[in-house]
């Protein structure tokens, strides 16, 4: 199912996601990134990156912004708009996009630049392939099929 967002529905946004970029704490890469999420009831939930000292423990904008909707109750989405200041505007890590589809494989995503630049796309165009629970349940069939023949 390919989600609609009609224009003024990406403008706020867009605005909400670089609002959010504002208050990314980026002191090491200075590389700040803001993202809005929409729910499907129409709510929107704001993330930015949060870095750490300790380099591996740095969360990206759209982890942060999955993890304060689930942590809200939300779990069904159908758009995220993500902001940076590169050129052209970046699209969400390889961690990202897996975390994205774990709740909404169709997702719209909008990448904006603090230019204005805007790149419209999908997780489906950005992320094909997608590990999902599927897989995670059948290799656990599997094994457990394996196990109980061991048992014999
Ligand atoms: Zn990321």
């Amino acid at each position: 199912m390919r989600i609609r967002l009609p224009k003024k529905d990406e403008d706020a946004l867009v605005a909400i996601a670089l609002r959010a970029r504002e208050r990314a704490y980026a002191p090491y890469s200075r590389f700040l990134v803001g993202a809005a999420l929409r729910c499907g009831d129409g709510s929107v939930i704001e993330g930015c990156n949060v870095e750490n000292a300790s380099y591996g423990l740095c969360v990206c904008a759209e982890r942060n912004a999955v993890g304060s909707a689930v942590a809200a109750g939300r779990r069904d989405f159908d758009a995220i708009v993500i902001a940076t200041s590169s050129e052209p505007p970046s699209p969400p890590c390889g961690m990202c996009r897996q975390v994205l589809a774990e709740h909404a494989a169709d997702l719209a995503i909008v990448l904006v630049n603090t230019k204005g630049d805007r790149v419209r796309t999908t997780l489906k165009k950005l992320f094909p392939g997608t590990f999902t629970s599927a897989q995670l349940r059948s290799g656990q069939r599997a094994a457990l099929r394996t196990a109980s023949a061991g048992r014999r």
